[in-house]
């Protein structure tokens, strides 16, 4: 099983966003790692849930290499039968026993759900109705603009993490820790939610 606690993974992470926004990234891809990570298989110390949004790559934030972390990510984080069992898979069989759940600011999928109304059509709408109760949460806090974007994304990071933490197969690993942050797109740093 993996040695890599929740607390020491999430202290890793903090650690690694520290080197990030200091602009010290220092994970070069060596072909020799590639080569040892295929015999050795992976072993990764976090699993990391996030938006697919281009400017927020968990691997470069965390300043981690391959086979760090595992990645699952959709268009505003959230969660389905596919993520949800891609996440169980990472806990159950590869040991990892921190789950982050990360949104950002600017997250186009929740700016498109506070303006669409219901407009959109294809698939796309499952993400927009997804994300709908925490932008009409928000909405009930009486809020517009930026300050309800803003808060509908936290809500939405929220939401996610309690449908994980709701899942049959996670609640009965007693030492998984399921946790909510928030990239910020300016910074480039993470706030990790209590
Ligand atoms: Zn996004």
């Amino acid at each position: 099983m993996n040695p890599i606690s929740a607390s020491e993974a999430l202290a890793r992470l903090k650690a690694g966003n520290e080197k990030y926004v200091h602009e010290q990234y220092d994970k070069p891809i060596r072909l020799q790692d590639i080569a040892e990570l295929d015999e050795k298989g992976q072993h990764p110390f976090a699993t990391v849930l996030t938006c697919s949004d281009s400017r927020v790559p968990p691997e470069l934030i965390f300043d981690c290499g391959l086979g760090e972390i595992f990645t699952i990510r959709t268009a505003g984080n959230v969660v389905s039968d596919y993520e949800i069992g891609s996440a169980e898979y990472a806990a159950e069989h590869l040991g990892t026993r921190l789950i982050l759940v990360m949104g950002h600011s600017h997250c186009g999928a929740v700016a498109s759900t506070v303006e669409e109304h219901g407009g959109v059509h294809g698939y796309l709408a499952h993400i927009l109705r997804e994300i709908e109760p925490s932008v009409d949460e928000a909405r009930h806090e009486g809020l517009s603009g930026d300050a309800l974007v803003r808060l509908a994304e936290d809500l939405n990071v929220r939401h996610t993490v309690k449908r994980l933490r709701e899942n049959e197969v996670l609640r009965e690993l007693p030492e998984l820790l399921i946790l909510g942050a928030k990239y910020d797109t300016h910074t480039g740093k993470v706030a990790f939610f209590e």
